[in-house]
This record gives C-alpha cells, sequence and structure tokens, in this order.
C-alpha cells in the first residue's frame, strides 16, 4: 500500500526543545544541510506513522517573525513558499505567555497549525495548569501536551498530524484581530493590494515553475503595516510601488497620530495582549516568579471575588465626578443661555419670532448645551478607561455574567461604549464575528445609558432629589441599564436567536497611561458629533416642537386663547400628550411627560428642551417675580403642574432609559443589519419593556410609600 506523503515544519522559540522534539519524531532517519542561499542549518527528517510517510522540517528557532534576522526570514520564507501541510508550533509551557507570541504571529501565515506544548513537566512543577481543551478553542488549532525530553507526547503529536491530515480538527478557525485603528488601516491596505497590486501578492516570479504561490494578503498588509524590510524592500522593485508606499506612509502617520505610537509597537503590544489573554483563560497559576506590574495590577483587578465589585466602583466613581464636577460649568452655561435668551427677548419686538428664537431655539438648543460639560466629562471617563487598558479587564471581568446571558465577554466592550453614544457602540460590534452574538449585542446595546440620556437625569435628579443621593440615583440608573441588557440578552438567546456562544480570546493590553493627545483627540471628535447634532436634529426638533406648542394659537372661533395654559393644552402638542395619556397615565405621567417623552423619539436630549419649553410657556402667566434658581423652578413647576413627585421623576428617567433608541441609533442599526426588522423591533421591545419597567417601579414605589 502507498503511504500518503506528508510535510511538517517544527517551529518555535529557541529552546523550547524543537530540536528535542525532532529527534523523538525522526530517530534517526535525518539529515542536515543549508538552505539555498543562506548559511542558516536546514534539517529535515521522515517519522512514519500508521499510513502515513511524513517529512519534519525543523525550522530556525525565533521569537517572532519580522525580517530582523535571517533566520526569522528563512522560517518565514518556508513555511510561505514550502507550505508545509501542517505547522507544528513547539512552545515552551512553563513560559506560555511569551511563546504564544510567535504562535500569533503564526496563524497569520495561514498554514494549519499544532500546537505543542512541550516542558510540561517544568511548568506542571512550577504549579501551572493549563486547560488544553479551552487553549485550543481559544486558538483554533489542537493542542498536544508534552515533555520532550522524556519523549513523551511523541505518540500524540503522530497522532494528532494523523488526525489533521485524514479530517479537520473541528476547531473554529480564530483570528487574532488588532485595535481597531489598525484594523482599519489593514483594511485599506488589502483593498490596494487587491486592486492595484495584486502581482505583489504572487511570488510566483521568483518561483520558477511554481505559479500558485501568494503571500495572505492579511499577513502582507500587516507586515507593511510594521515598515517590514524585506517586503518593503520588494515594494520597491514593481509596478505601483511608491503609490503603496505613500499610501503606507500616511497609514502610519494616522495610526500614530491617534495613538501616539508607531505601527510596530502597537502590532506588538496587540500580540502580547492577545496572549495575555489567552494565558489568563486557559491557564491557572500558584506560583508566581517573576511578575510584571502589568500582572500584578491584573492579580488584584481580575481576581475573581473582587473583579466585579471593583468594577462596580469604576464605574460608580466615574458617574459621581461626572455629575459633581459637571455642575459648576453646566451652571455657567446655563446662566449664559438665560441672559443670551432674556437679551434677545428685550430687544425684539414681543411675537411670534421672538418666541420661536427665545422659546423655541435659545431654549430648546441651550437647554441641550447645558449639558455639555457632563457630557465631556463621560466621554473623558470612556477614553480614559480605553486607553488605560481598564475596558478590556472588564469585558474580561464579565465574561462569566456574560455566558450566563449567552453572550461572550467580548460583547460587554460595545456595551460599554454606549455609556458614550449608542451609535460607535453599533460599529463597535463588528469586532464579533459570530453574526448571531453580534445581532444579539446590537439589540439589547441601546440600553446601556448613553449620554444622550444624561441631560434627562441630571435635569431631573437636580429638580427632585438631594444633592447627596444624586450620583447614587444616577448610577442606579446605569445599572438598571446594564441589568436589563444582560436579561434581555438571555432572552433574546432562549427565545428568538438560540445557539451557545464559543469562548473567545478576551485580548489584555498592558496598562499604560493615555497621551493627552489621544484623549484630546477621542473628546473632541465625540464632542463635535454632540454639537453638531445640537446644531441639527436637536435644532430641527426644538423648532419643530415649538411649532407644535405655539399652534394652532386661536380656538375654534378664532379668538386667541385666554390664558398661555389653554393655548399649551390646546395646541398641536397638547393634543399628542393627551392621546398618549391613557397609556402612560398608569405609569404616573400626565399628557406633560407624554409631548417630552414623544418629542424624545428623534432624540433624547429633546426630552429636556421640550420640558423646558412646557412649564415656561405657562410660567408667562405667573410672571415670576422672584428670581430662582431655574433648577428648582422647573422642580416646583413640574410638581404644581403635573402632580410630579421622587417618585415619579424617577419613573420618567426609566423610561427614557429605556424606550426607543434615537433616530440615528436606528438608522445605522438599519444599515448593520440591511434592513428595518431588526430596528422595527428594537423600536417596539423598548417601548413595551419601558413601560413595564415603569409601571412595576411606580406601583411598587407608590406601594411601599417611597418618593411620593
Ligand atoms: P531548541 O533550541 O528548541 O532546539 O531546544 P532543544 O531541543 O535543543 O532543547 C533545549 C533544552 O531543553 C535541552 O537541554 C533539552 O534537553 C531540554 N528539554 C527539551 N524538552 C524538554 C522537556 O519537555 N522538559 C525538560 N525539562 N527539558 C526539556
Ligand atoms: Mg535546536
Amino acid at each position: 500500500m502507498k503511504k500518503k506523503q506528508v510535510v511538517i515544519a517544527l517551529a518555535g522559540n529557541p529552546n523550547s526543545g524543537k530540536t528535542t522534539i525532532f529527534n523523538n519524531l525522526t530517530g534517526s532517519r535525518q539529515h542536515v544541510g543549508n538552505y539555498s542561499g543562506v548559511t542558516v542549518e536546514k534539517k529535515e527528517g521522515r517519522a512514519k506513522y500508521k499510513d502515513f510517510d511524513i517529512t519534519v522540517v525543523d525550522l530556525p528557532g525565533t521569537y517572532g517573525l519580522s525580517a530582523y534576522s535571517p533566520d526569522e526570514v528563512v522560517a518565514r520564507d518556508v513555511i510561505i513558499k514550502e507550505k508545509p501541510d501542517l505547522l507544528v508550533n513547539i512552545l515552551d509551557a512553563s513560559n506560555l505567555e511569551r511563546n504564544l507570541y510567535l504562535t500569533t504571529q503564526l496563524k497569520e501565515l495561514e498554514v494549519p497549525l499544532l500546537l505543542v506544548l512541550n516542558m510540561a513537566d517544568v511548568s506542571e512543577k512550577n504549579g501551572n495548569r493549563i486547560d488544553y481543551t479551552l487553549l485550543a478553542k481559544l486558538l483554533g488549532a489542537p493542542v498536544v501536551r508534552a515533555v520532550g525530553s522524556k519523549n513523551e507526547g511523541t505518540e500524540e503529536i503522530l497522532e494528532a498530524v494523523a488526525q489533521f491530515i485524514s479530517g479537520t480538527s473541528g476547531l473554529a478557525e480564530r483570528q487574532i484581530r488588532y485595535r481597531h485603528e489598525i484594523e482599519d488601516e489593514l483594511q485599506k491596505i488589502q483593498e490596494l493590494l487587491s486592486t492595484k497590486n495584486q502581482a505583489f501578492l504572487e511570488v510566483a516570479s521568483d518561483q520558477a515553475g511554481s505559479h500558485d504561490l501568494t503571500y495572505p494578503a492579511r499577513w502582507v498588509a500587516i507586515k507593511l503595516l510594521e515598515n517590514d524590510r524585506e517586503l518593503m524592500g520588494r515594494l520597491a522593485t514593481i509596478n505601483n510601488g511608491s503609490f503603496l508606499a505613500d499610501e503606507l506612509v500616511k497609514s502610519r502617520q494616522r495610526i500614530k497620530n491617534v495613538i501616539g505610537d508607531d505601527p510596530e509597537t502597537l502590532l506588538v503590544e496587540d500580540r502580547y495582549a492577545f496572549a495575555r489573554g489567552v494565558c489568563r483563560e486557559a491557564c491557572h497559576r500558584s506560583g508566581l516568579d517573576r511578575v510584571s506590574l502589568t500582572e500584578k495590577i491584573d492579580n488584584i483587578l481580575l481576581n475573581r471575588a473582587l473583579g466585579i465589585p471593583l468594577f462596580l466602583g469604576i464605574m460608580w466613581l466615574l458617574f459621581q465626578l461626572t455629575f459633581t464636577l459637571g455642575g459648576p460649568p453646566m451652571e455657567w452655561i446655563d446662566a449664559g443661555v438665560s441672559a443670551l435668551g432674556e437679551w434677545v427677548g428685550a430687544h425684539m419686538a414681543e411675537g411670534l419670532l421672538s418666541s420661536l428664537l427665545v422659546d423655541g431655539i435659545i431654549g430648546g438648543v441651550g437647554g441641550v448645551l447645558v449639558f455639555l460639560p457632563n457630557i465631556l466629562l463621560l466621554f473623558l471617563g470612556i477614553a480614559l478607561l480605553e486607553g488605560s487598558g481598564y475596558m478590556a479587564r472588564a469585558a474580561f471581568v464579565m465574561d462569566n455574567v456574560m455566558h450566563r446571558a449567552g453572550l461572550h465577554g467580548k460583547s460587554f466592550v460595545p456595551m460599554l461604549i454606549g455609556f458614550g453614544c449608542t451609535v460607535p457602540a453599533l460599529m463597535a460590534t463588528r469586532t464579533l464575528e459570530n453574526p448571531r452574538d453580534r445581532l444579539v449585542t446590537m439589540l439589547v446595546t441601546p440600553l446601556m445609558s448613553c449620554g444622550a440620556r444624561l441631560p434627562v437625569y441630571t435635569l431631573l435628579i437636580a429638580a427632585f432629589f438631594s444633592p447627596q443621593v444624586g450620583g447614587n440615583i444616577l448610577f442606579s440608573l446605569y445599572l438598571i441599564g446594564i441589568t436589563l441588557a444582560i436579561i434581555m440578552a438571555r432572552v433574546f438567546r432562549t427565545f428568538l436567536l438560540p445557539g451557545e456562544t464559543e469562548p473567545f480570546v478576551m485580548e489584555l493590553p498592558i496598562y499604560r497611561w493615555p497621551t493627552l493627545k489621544n484623549i484630546i483627540i477621542h473628546m473632541w471628535e465625540r464632542t463635535w458629533l454632540y454639537l453638531q447634532k445640537a446644531g441639527t436634529i436637536i435644532l430641527a426638533m426644538s423648532i419643530l416642537m415649538w411649532g407644535l406648542f405655539t399652534f394652532p394659537n386661536v380656538d375654534n372661533q378664532g379668538q386667541p386663547y385666554a390664558t398661555s395654559a389653554a393655548q399649551l393644552e390646546n395646541s398641536y402638542a397638547g393634543k399628542v400628550g393627551k392621546a398618549v395619556e391613557p397609556i402612560i397615565a398608569p405609569l404616573g405621567f400626565d399628557w406633560k411627560a407624554g409631548v417630552a417623552l414623544v418629542s424624545g423619539l428623534g432624540a433624547k436630549e429633546v426630552v429636556v428642551s421640550t420640558m423646558g419649553t412646557l412649564y415656561s410657556i405657562e410660567d408667562n402667566d405667573a410672571l415670576a417675580e422672584e428670581e430662582e434658581e431655574s433648577i428648582n423652578s422647573f422642580a416646583e413647576k413640574a410638581k404644581q403642574q403635573s402632580g410630579f413627585t421622587p417618585l415619579t421623576a424617577y419613573v420618567l428617567m426609566l423610561f427614557t432609559l429605556i424606550y426607543v433608541p434615537c433616530l440615528a441609533v436606528l438608522a445605522v442599526m438599519k444599515r448593520e443589519t440591511n434592513g428595518w426588522k431588526w430596528p422595527a423591533f428594537t423600536m417596539a421591545y423598548t417601548v413595551i419593556l419601558a413601560w413595564l419597567v415603569s409601571f412595576v417601579v411606580y406601583r411598587a414605589g407608590l406601594w411601599m410609600g417611597i418618593g411620593v
């Protein structure tokens, strides 16, 4: 019977035990020579196993696959050009994290991989326990335990090779993903490579006779971004090469501008982040000898018992700071907006135009701008969490909880970004490879309380709660948001999109001080978006709402209404409010709250400006004499006119938290899911959920006599 010919190549760090395993596999059937053209030792041998005739190539030991040394170039050239059937990566199990760095790069060469965890004896003596099954799933490659010096694991390696050749490992392919700034550039470079320079990917020209040799496009893009000496050199020799080189300079510069570091450095960091994440999940260590600062911090932040309380503590601090530090500048802007309104009012003839300007535009847009300091602080906090590397830890810590919800910890990162704004959060779900995971995450992310809800909370909390409890009230809303998101994820997983999540690696980047520039760029980007929103959607909604409040301004007989209150009640807005009143009355809301909530369908901030307008129009009758703090007078007016209590205020905040994400979110959701089905579903489920939760809280509050 003819034996099947198989070629495998051994790759690994120096001293990982490659030669030892090579000898175990091949016995005496080996010969040594040099790779053609370079004085790097080439060792080849043969192994026979079952009906396989296996050629084993011992690659030079390397720590990475850049072009720094001839060894590294030889190793990667052999892998790419000779395309072994299987790449056997020998790792020193007693130093796994470090050894996995090479693995991350071997995976990018797109050759099937088998991992051999050698030196298992040393690792076990050091007190490490490795979950081989989980490790295989995380890395998408079979894993074999070995002790080369005692010839343990040799049979298992051969068996794994045989199994691989006869079928597949049954493991899902796993690619390492870099931070999104890098992924974006890789995408661009890959597109350029495929459209402008297919020839560059084909090395057939320097391989006589073989025409199917192609570099993996993603790998080439990564290497070019890394400024790889060998590939950059090759770039100079092809058509369009200088064009590509220019584009690369731009790509590198863009990354450097945003993050403040070279792509080379960042790629290395991300690979280590991946390796660290793998180790944290699949290895349990008791004896720690050399501990880096990152590990020391992680031993606390990722601690099984402390992780979640610490996460909640950090969140609590963030929202507390947002609320308290935002207070004073908020008052300054508020004073400025009021002064502007008064000045315009005083210098214009009384009438519709003046009303439009003062009540509609200045009141509406200004009412939202007042909350800019809070929102800036929130963005700052999120930028700090992202930049410092803590965001990834939060996802790690929440992994267990998220699994219970049928999601993976990775889904938690988009959800956290949702604390800032749901639009970028939905984009961030693109890192989730499984479409169902991604969809479930997109459906629940709007429940994470975004920055646009903050003005509503800030206004109502300042009006109805004492400063001492304000921060905690705010925190409770965020917590309810997270909890509902997790519960709904479980519900959707069970009834709508069943399926279990597979384990994923969660990268753990080293902790670093985020650079000032990085933070300013992120804050400015998001603030600019917010200002644009204030200038467009919110402006339009304010004018629209003003119109709905102001017209019709005469009754059936064509007479103006006697009081502003009567006018308001009979306006279009009043009619809309009255129409929804029966539905929301069980929640303790009157028609005015109804108007506010309907106006918030466009953008949640508008709830605030609408309420401002609602209560100030009527105020004109009373001709307020004493100069009061506007927020306190708001509370007074809301109490008098709508019977607001702290309980109703809280329920209104809850409702605002849960119901319908804003128009921008629905539009992005439509784009990302290719249709209106899921945005429509999200609208429907959030309204129903908002009603139910508000009802329960309101009734429970009444029954227990809290906040009434
Ligand atoms: P290479 O540089 O990757 O080719 O590594 P070698 O095969 O030369 O091994 C380096 C050293 O580690 C040698 O002294 C081996 O005897 C030893 N070694 C190899 N495998 C094991 C193992 O599983 N356990 C222990 N304790 N030592 C090993
Ligand atoms: Mg060796």
